[in-house]
C-alpha cells in the first residue's frame, strides 16, 4: 500500500491494513506444559490460519478513530433528535462508572464485598422513587421498551392475582411505536385512542373506550407532541373508575425532572429511560436502562432482585413476595446505574428541576424563531420538545421533511426525528435539550431557515442531499433489511497456510 493510500483511508477496512509482519499484541511466554489444541480437537483444528487483520497498535488506534470521526454524536454536534433526548454527557459520569470499585466487580461477588455498590443501587431506587412519586422501584429493565414490558407485564400479574382477566390495553395514537409492541407482547389487545384537537387524549374517546376488559391505560405525558396533557387528572380518574391502571411512558421525564411527578398525576406504573434522562451515552442500540417505579399495590409484583436495607444498615438483594421474576442477568445494567446516581447526585436537588427548565425554555425559544417558516399543528407551549408540518413545504416546492433532514447534515447538525408522530403530515420533532448554549440554538435556527429558503429557490439542492458526508443517500429499507457486513476473504489472500 501506498503512502497516499494509506492517507486516504475512509473506506479502509482493517483487514487491508497491516502486514503479516506486524502485530500489536506479544503474548507472554507460556508457563504452562504444551497441549496439543488439534489432537485435543480430534483434528478438528482448522488447517489455514485464520484471516485476522495483523496491524501495530498505532495503526489499529488511528483505525478506529477514523470510523469514529465519519460519525456523528453529541460530541460532535447539535443533535435534536425529538423523543430520544440526545443531550450531553457530563464525563463526571463516565469518570464515576470507571472507578475500579464499580467497574472491576463481579456479579457472583458475595453481598458483603460489594456493599457499596448495593448501596449505590438503593440510593438510585430511592430517589427515582422520589422523582417518580411512586414508592417502589425495579433496576432491571435494561431499556425503555423492556421497562414497558416489564411495567405491563407486573400490572397482569397484579389483575391476575384479583382473579380479574382484563384483555385490552389502550394506547393514544400518538404513542412511541414500542407502546403498541409491549402491548402485544404481554398478550394484550392493543386499542387507539385518537388524540383531540388540542393534541391530548380525547377524554370523551377514552370515556368511551374504558370498560370492565381494559387492562391498562398507557400514556406518554408529556406526550410525543411535547405537550402536557391538561386532563391528565381527570383522565387517570376515569381509568381508575373504569378498573384499569394508568402505565406512564416516562422516556419523557426531561421536561418535568422535579417539577411535577407521574405518581401525582394518578399513573400507578411509570418507567424511566436513565440513558435519555440522566445522561447515559446511547444511540446504535444500547447500553441502556428503563427502572419501573411502581404504587404500593403492584410493588409485591415486580421483578427483582431489589435491594433493601436493613436495619443494621446492611444492604441486601432481595426478592418481592409475589415477584413475576427477574427479566434480566444479573444486577441490571450497573454502568448505566452508575451514571445515573452520578448525574443526579451532582445536580443536586436545586439542579435537577433547572433541566426541566432549560429543556422547555429552549424547545418553546426554537419553536417561536421557526413556526413561520413551517405549519405548528398545536400552537401551545410545549415541554422539552414541539412538532412542526412541513406539509406546506411539500406543496410548493416538492421539497419533504426527508430532504431537510438530509440538508442539516451538510451543515453538520444531526436530523431531528422526521415523520414521527404519524398524526402529524411530514413531521418534524425537534427536541434541543437543556445542555445546548442560546448560540447553538440561534444557529440551529439560522440554519433552519436558510434550508427552508433553499427548498423555496433552489430545491433540486435539498432532493440532492446530504453533498458533504462520506456516504449520499442511502438505501434505509435495505440498509435496514439485508444489510451485509461480513467481510469475506479473496479466494487465497489473507488466509496463510500454517
Ligand atoms: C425512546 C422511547 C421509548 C423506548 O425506549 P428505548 O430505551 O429506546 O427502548 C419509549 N417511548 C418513548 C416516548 C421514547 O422516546
Amino acid at each position: 500500500m501506498s503512502v497516499s493510500e494509506r492517507e486516504s483511508l475512509t473506506g479502509t477496512l482493517i483487514f487491508e491494513l497491516g502486514s503479516d509482519e506486524s502485530s500489536c499484541v506479544e503474548p507472554p511466554a507460556s508457563d504452562v506444559p504444551e497441549v496439543s489444541l488439534d489432537a485435543a480437537l480430534g483434528g478438528r483444528v482448522r488447517k489455514k490460519r485464520a484471516a485476522l487483520p495483523h496491524v501495530t497498535e498505532v495503526d489499529l488506534a488511528r483505525h478506529y478513530e477514523r470510523l469514529a470521526s465519519a460519525n456523528f454524536g453529541v460530541d460532535s454536534g447539535f443533535y435534536p433528535l425529538g423523543s430520544c433526548t440526545m443531550k450531553y454527557n457530563p464525563r463526571v459520569d463516565e469518570w464515576a462508572c470507571h472507578l475500579p470499585g464499580f467497574s472491576g466487580t463481579h456479579p457472583y461477588q458475595p453481598e458483603a464485598t460489594v456493599q457499596g455498590a448495593l448501596e449505590l443501587m438503593w440510593g438510585l431506587q430511592e430517589l427515582l422513587a422520589e422523582i417518580a412519586g411512586l414508592p417502589a422501584v425495579t433496576l432491571q429493565p435494561a431499556a425503555g421498551a423492556h421497562g414497558e414490558l416489564t411495567g405491563l407485564l407486573t400490572i397482569r400479574a397484579y389483575h391476575t392475582a384479583n382473579g380479574d382477566a382484563r384483555k385490552r390495553v389502550l394506547v393514544p395514537d400518538s404513542a412511541h411505536g414500542t407502546n403498541p409492541a409491549t402491548v402485544a407482547m404481554c398478550g394484550y389487545e392493543a386499542v387507539q385512542v385518537p388524540s383531540d384537537e388540542r393534541g391530548g387524549v380525547d377524554l370523551g374517546a377514552l370515556r368511551s373506550l374504558l370498560g370492565s376488559d381494559v387492562a391498562a391505560v398507557m400514556l406518554t405525558n408529556p406526550n410525543t407532541l411535547g405537550l402536557f396533557d391538561e386532563n391528565i387528572l381527570e383522565i387517570t380518574a376515569a381509568v381508575h373508575e373504569a378498573g384499569a391502571l394508568a402505565y406512564c411512558d416516562g422516556a419523557n421525564l426531561n421536561a418535568i425532572l422535579g417539577k411535577t411527578r407521574p405518581g401525582d398525576m394518578g399513573f400507578d406504573a411509570l418507567h424511566i429511560n436513565l440513558h435519555k434522562t440522566f445522561a447515559t451515552p446511547h444511540g446504535g442500540g444500547g447500553p441502556g436502562a428503563g427502572p419501573v417505579a411502581v404504587t404500593d399495590a403492584l410493588a409485591p409484583f415486580l421483578p427483582g432482585p431489589i435491594v433493601g436495607c436493613s436495619a443494621d444498615g446492611a444492604f441486601t438483594f432481595k426478592m418481592p413476595e409475589h415477584s413475576i421474576g427477574r427479566v434480566r442477568s444479573f444486577a441490571g445494567n450497573f454502568g448505566v446505574l452508575v451514571r445515573a446516581y452520578t448525574y443526579i447526585r451532582a445536580l443536586g436537588a436545586s439542579g435537577v428541576p433547572e433541566v426541566a427548565e432549560q429543556a422547555v425554555l429552549s424547545a418553546n425559544y426554537l419553536k417561536e424563531l421557526l413556526r413561520d417558516a413551517w405549519i405548528l399543528p398545536y400552537d401551545r407551549i410545549c415541554k422539552h420538545e414541539f412538532v412542526l408540518s412541513g406539509g406546506r413545504m411539500r406543496k410548493e416546492h416538492g421539497v419533504r421533511t426527508l430532504d431537510v433532514a438530509k440538508r442539516l447534515l451538510d451543515y453538520g447538525i444531526h436530523p431531528p426525528t422526521i415523520y414521527f408522530p404519524m398524526i402529524v403530515d411530514e413531521a418534524i420533532m425537534i427536541e434541543p435539550t437543556e445542555t445546548e448554549s442560546k448560540a447553538t440554538l440561534d444557529r440551529f435556527a439560522e440554519v433552519m431557515l436558510r434550508i427552508a429558503q433553499e427548498a423555496a429557490e433552489q430545491p433540486d439542492l435539498l432532493h440532492e442531499a446530504p453533498h458533504s458526508t462520506p456516504v449520499r443517500r442511502l438505501d434505509e429499507a435495505a440498509a435496514v433489511k439485508s444489510p451485509d457486513l461480513a467481510w469475506r476473504p479473496q479466494e487465497g489472500a489473507g488466509a496463510l497456510e500454517r
